[in-house]
């Protein structure tokens, strides 16, 4: 039985963020992961937010800078926005978790790849994998969306989902490089929109939808291509996924084993995003641990709960979107002042102010179009 400070279950965006900083700290870390290979099927498109950019230090060759967004309602009519200062960084995703895992291994953490958990047992002092032969103080499940480690101990689960499926195609010159094209279609993607975004590499195409409805992505692709009067592109690889829709759980951890990430659902329940969220509390979970450990903190479970959001806004805009407006009522809005305060809160995080939204590098500055 080799034992450890603390045993990740997951080695994805949580657990390598966690891993990394509890190894630079001093503790004994192990990665449990059921791939053989951290960058083998993804299931994300893999966008970072630019707060999630300022969480990690990611090399440049591993992203492409997005300015903007553009925003098509179903007739084809599309409205651009922009913020000072604000970007997206789309990703060689399956690269930037390789790159991920070798830096938690370089600051000393043990990548345990082709290793799925399937049950533990905990007493006072320890957390016990026994098909593993592990056991650790604390035990974080960073193991998505459907945390088998929250099953093994009756933790809270996540019970409304988004479905996300996405094509990667041979890049795509004639698509605007600056803009993040989504694409408002109750029809395709009700409860959600579809996507283009330039990325490395590749062009990722996909859509999501409210819970209980399966995207159909190829469906999309043809609409896409139409819409935007593009040729036909070999399809390179395909990426899906659920993401967690209901918010931050409430009930996440037993004595020494605690969820982060999807698992827990630190997910805005309205825009999908979780990265920035695995990175952030990942990071703070590897902190917190270490003080428990070390200095006899607060259990980081308890610390934790006060610092993950609670998206209660975001749970009651998530409801809204659920009910999928008919493709007329996105014709319309699209381009109203209303709309456009709305598109840049949510995507700017600021509030609506579209006159402070800049000029783009040639010439994008607050379109708005008709096909
Ligand atoms: C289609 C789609 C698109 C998305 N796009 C974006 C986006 O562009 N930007 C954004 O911010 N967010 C996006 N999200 C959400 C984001 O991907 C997640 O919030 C994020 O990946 C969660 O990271 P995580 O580390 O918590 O879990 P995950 O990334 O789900 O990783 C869980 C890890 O645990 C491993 N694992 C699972 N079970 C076991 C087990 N029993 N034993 C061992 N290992 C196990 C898995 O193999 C995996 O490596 C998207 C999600 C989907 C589904």
């Amino acid at each position: 039985m080799r034992r450890f400070d603390l045993i990740i279950v997951g080695g994805s965006f949580a657990g390598l963020a966690c891993a990394r900083t509890a190894a630079l700290r001093g503790l004994k870390v192990a990665v449990v992961e059921r791939k053989r290979d951290p960058g083998e099927r993804v299931r994300t498109t893999g966008i970072l937010v630019k707060e999630a950019a300022e969480e990690m230090d990611v090399p440049s060759h591993l992203t492409r800078l997005v300015r903007g967004v553009r925003l098509y309602a179903p007739n084809g009519k599309f409205t651009d926005h922009s913020s000072a200062g604000y970007y997206f960084l789309t990703t060689d995703t399956p690269n930037l978790l390789r790159w991920m895992a070798d830096e938690a291994t370089r600051a000393g953490a043990e990548m345990l790849l082709g290793a799925a958990f399937k049950r533990a047992e905990q007493d006072a002092d320890a957390v016990t994998l026994p098909d593993l032969d592990l056991s650790a103080g604390l035990l974080v499940g960073a193991d998505g969306a459907t945390s088998a480690v929250g099953r093994a101990f009756g933790l809270d689960a996540n019970r409304r989902f988004l479905g996300g499926v996405e094509f990667e195609l041979e890049p795509e010159p004639a698509l605007d490089g600056r803009f993040l094209h989504c694409f408002l279609d109750s029809e395709l993607a009700p409860g959600y929109i579809a996507w283009a975004a330039p990325s490395v590499g590749v062009t990722q195409v996909g859509l999501a939808a409210r819970h209980g409805v399966r995207p159909d992505a190829r469906a999309f692709l043809e609409v896409y291509r139409k819409r935007l009067g593009l040729p036909e592109r070999r399809i390179v690889a395909r990426r899906s996924g659920l993401i967690p829709a209901g918010a931050t759980l409430a009930h996440t951890h037993v004595g020494r084993v605690m969820l982060i990430g999807d698992a827990a659902g630190h997910v805005s329940p309205l825009t999908g995003g979780g990265i920035v969220q695995t990175l952030r509390l990942g990071r703070r979970t590897a902190q917190l641990a270490a003080d428990w450990i070390n200095a006899g903190g607060e259990h980081p479970a308890l610390a934790l709960a006060r610092e993950a959001p609670r998206f209660r806004t975001k749970l009651w805009l998530r409801r809204m979107l659920d009910l999928a407006p008919p493709n007329w009522v996105w014709n319309l809005a699209l381009g109203t002042a209303p709309f456009r305060a709305f598109a840049q809160t949510i995507y700017f995080h600021q509030r609506g102010d579209v006159a402070a939204a800049p000029e783009m590098p040639d010439g994008g500055r607050k379109t708005e179009r008709s096909p």
